[in-house]
């Protein structure tokens, strides 16, 4: 592999230009949030080291990184949930540190995980969650009965939270996070355990609601695939700082090779993967093991007609090959030096910033 991190100028990650020294904070469209060089301190240990990025109204932005790479650190400072050491956030244009109050009031939080309360039902969890954000009576039940529409839960309204599946119970808790019309939503990991049907519906329904209301979603995750499906641009974070920030497409042409061939050998020879490298326009070779390659190139043709030719002349088989674009996973190690899928042991959440008056 090529240096992932070459290229990388510090703190304020380089790719677009969304990041690099808040160079966008005083642009033209609306901010939803704007972070300003946020750190966050543990004694002597930084979790999140000076972070700019700033997310426009009605953005899907999504943070990715791995485990311990400051993500649940950063939307627990923009939610008000812990004290920023230095730097600054603004939701909706108030700043988190002084004014928490007004920023509760215009987010919507839901937590890794599952909160709502098993012996009720439906309807009660959300009716219990809109009187304690002080939702008017005479509002409570018209905001209850759209939010089911959109979760597709109207005919569970009166079914016990227990009886729900994993899927729909997240559905409900998306909904109650939105029973105060939130117009900034923070999801961490909205997908994690969920089955791959359950997923994509958890998909359509977050694209539905943003397309029925202005809302701002701002969420963690660590599926390459959920990023790229619902994000419109993606911040990488990592040792608690920003190592990218772009759309997907742009992320992913701005990893040296835009073609990926997966190539399985029946054995490889010692040089093997040394030769690899030396084919017309391969950027990176990195070996799977089990004689299996991950070759990019910026020139998929050619590469891969060469690939082919120099194994029949030298008579190492092929057992597989697959010629692809490049995806985010790539973009991924690229920044990181690592594989997500290797990172992937989370060890906790975050819980729900008070409500609005209360102490952290
Ligand atoms: P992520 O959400 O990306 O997995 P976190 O924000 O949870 O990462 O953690 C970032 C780093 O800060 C980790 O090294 C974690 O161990 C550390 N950390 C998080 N919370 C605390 C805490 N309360 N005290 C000390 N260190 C913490």
């Amino acid at each position: 592999m090529s240096d992932p991190k070459s290229g990388n100028g510090g703190n304020t990650g380089n790719v677009g230009t969304a990041a690099l020294a808040c160079p966008d904070h005083g642009g033209p469209a609306a901010k939803a949030i704007e972070v300003d060089h946020i750190v966050k301190k543990y004694r002597d240990f930084t979790a999140v080291d000076g972070i700019c990025f700033s997310v426009a109204d009605g953005e899907i932005f999504g943070l990715l990184g791995p485990n311990g790479a400051g993500k649940s650190t950063l939307i627990r400072m923009m939610t008000t949930l812990i004290p920023i050491t230095a730097g600054h956030a603004r939701i909706s244009g108030h700043d988190v540190a002084r004014e928490p109050d007004k920023v509760r009031r215009v987010i919507g939080v839901i937590p890794q995980a599952l909160t709502s309360d098993l012996d009720l039902t439906v309807e009660e969890n959300l009716n219990i969650y809109a009187k304690l954000y002080d939702v008017p009576g005479h509002e409570r039940k018209q905001a209850i009965d759209e939010l089911l529409q959109i979760v597709d839960l109207t005919k569970w309204r009166g079914a016990q939270t227990k009886a729900l599946s994993g899927g729909m119970r997240r559905r409900l808790e998306i909904a109650r996070g939105l029973v105060h019309s939130p117009t900034i939503f923070f999801l961490d990991e909205p997908t994690t355990g969920l089955d791959p049907v359950s997923r994509v519906a958890v998909w359509e329904m977050l694209t539905n609601i943003r397309s029925h209301r202005q809302l701002t979603i701002l969420l963690t995750t660590h599926y390459m695939d959920e990023a790229d499906r619902l994000c419109d641009r993606i911040a990488i974070v990592d040792h608690g700082r920003l190592v990218a920030l772009d759309t997907p497409v742009a992320l992913k042409s701005s990893v040296p090779g835009s073609t990926v061939i997966e190539v399985q050998f029946e054995n490889s020879p010692a040089d093997w993967e040394q030769r690899l490298h030396g084919l017309g326009e391969v950027t990176s070779v990195q070996s799977e093991g089990a004689a299996m390659y991950r070759v990019l190139t910026s020139e998929g043709t050619r590469t891969t007609t060469e690939l082919v030719e120099m194994s029949v002349r030298s008579g190492v088989r092929i057992r597989s090959l697959t010629v692809q674009n490049t995806t985010l996973d790539d973009v991924f190690v690229h920044y990181t030096g690592r594989q997500l899928r290797d990172e992937l042991v989370k060890p906790l959440g975050f819980v729900m910033p008070p409500r609005p008056g209360m102490q952290p």
